[in-house]
């Protein structure tokens, strides 16, 4: 009877996991979905949370996205405060016996500014914490998962080389963005980056702030200001009509849309479409 029971439990326990071949990793936004598909590729069933062409900041799940999380395998976020549901929901899903990772703590990233996406150096860190949890979770495709990551890691560096080589030859050095999205970017390729709002693009932006904003602009004979795809570009517009900078995108790539999506549009085309506006504005030469 005992031997029976427990072959019945074996059973019960194994034949799920055989019966399944994908991994599924629900992700909170975009660039994760981008980096996790490139690592898991055929392996990996990923969702992503945050609809395609939704800005993250403040942004809220339904009930059906909480039930999603809760059936993963594996829960990546991003952390620092871009997705405070997750982490309200951490709690739950680790009791179910989900990996989660908190991408901001995995990487060690220093300060309060979450949008460690756009320096391609915090990404490579972020693609081995996401290679090494596949390799846990399923590790009989380990060389799989392994060969993915070091083709991706070597685009990603590539990626990087061409900003730090392109960004050299600008005789400018100051972006005005619309929202406080590129100091880890300006920081890391010896930007200064003048921001017309705060950390999320939804924070109101101070009139005096402004005005000091309108006099570096014209302090420094600026002649583009960026704006991003998600979000209104009347304050890019109204700064662009007080001082005849002209607006251009500047894509924190924190959602792409449909149509991008169709496009074939990815993480690494929208960086480049970035650098070539910042050649523009930056006076390449
Ligand atoms: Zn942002």
């Amino acid at each position: 009877m005992r031997l029976i029971l427990i072959s019945l439990l074996l059973f019960l326990l194994f034949v799920p996991l055989l019966a399944k071949d994908k991994i599924n990793v629900v992700v909170s936004f975009y660039p994760l979905y981008d980096f996790t598909k490139n690592i898991g590729k055929e392996k990996v069933n990923v969702t992503v949370i945050i609809p395609f062409g939704v800005e993250p900041h403040d942004w809220e799940p339904t009930p059906k996205d909480i039930s999603k999380i809760l059936n993963a395998d594996l829960f990546i976020y991003n952390g620092a405060g871009l997705e405070p549901w997750a982490e309200r929901l951490v709690k739950d899903v680790k009791n179910k016996g989900i990996v989660v990772i908190d991408m901001y703590k995995a990487i060690g990233a220093k300060g309060e500014d979450p949008h460690i996406w756009l320096d391609p150096v915090l990404v490579k860190a972020q693609l081995k914490v996401i290679k090494d949890a596949l390799v846990r979770i399923d590790s009989k495709n380990k060389s799989y998962y392994e060969s993915n990551y070091k083709s991706y890691l070597k685009k990603i560096e590539a990626l990087d080389r061409e900003i730090r080589n392109t960004l050299a030859r600008c005789k400018k050095k100051i972006i005005v963005t619309s929202h406080d999205a590129f100091s880890r970017f300006a920081e890391r390729y010896g930007l200064i980056q003048v921001p017309m709002t705060g950390v999320t693009p939804e924070a109101e932006s101070n009139p005096k702030d402004l005005v000091e904003v309108i006099k570096i602009i014209r302090e420094n004979k600026i002649e583009y200001v960026f704006t991003e795809p998600l979000i209104s570009p009347k304050l890019a517009q109204s700064i662009s009509r007080e001082t005849g900078a002209k607006v251009l995108v500047l894509d924190p790539i924190e959602g792409l849309s449909e149509k991008e999506i169709k496009l074939g549009k990815d993480y690494i085309s929208k960086m480049r479409e970035n650098l070539k506006n910042l050649k523009l504005a930056l006076d390449y030469e």
